[in-house]
């Protein structure tokens, strides 16, 4: 069980056998997981379609604007 020192910030796989932080002695220690990073989350797939269709809708307005 991985645990976190709540002393030194010590962070190891597991404490003494005694229950102890092996960094600093302490006892005052949490167990718990670790934060697991989450993958970064792709873009959405609307994203770029729609990017494309408003540089066409502003291209296409200033063309109609400069031909008028
Ligand atoms: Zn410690």
């Amino acid at each position: 069980m991985p645990f976190f020192c709540k002393d030194c910030t010590h962070r190891g796989v597991r404490t003494t056998n005694a229950g102890q932080c092996p960094a600093c002695g302490s006892y005052n220690i949490e167990q718990r997981t670790f934060f697991v990073r989450e993958p970064e989350k792709p873009p959405p797939k609307w994203r770029l379609p729609l990017l494309i269709a408003l540089w066409a809708y502003l291209i296409a307005t200033i063309a109609w604007k400069l031909l008028n």
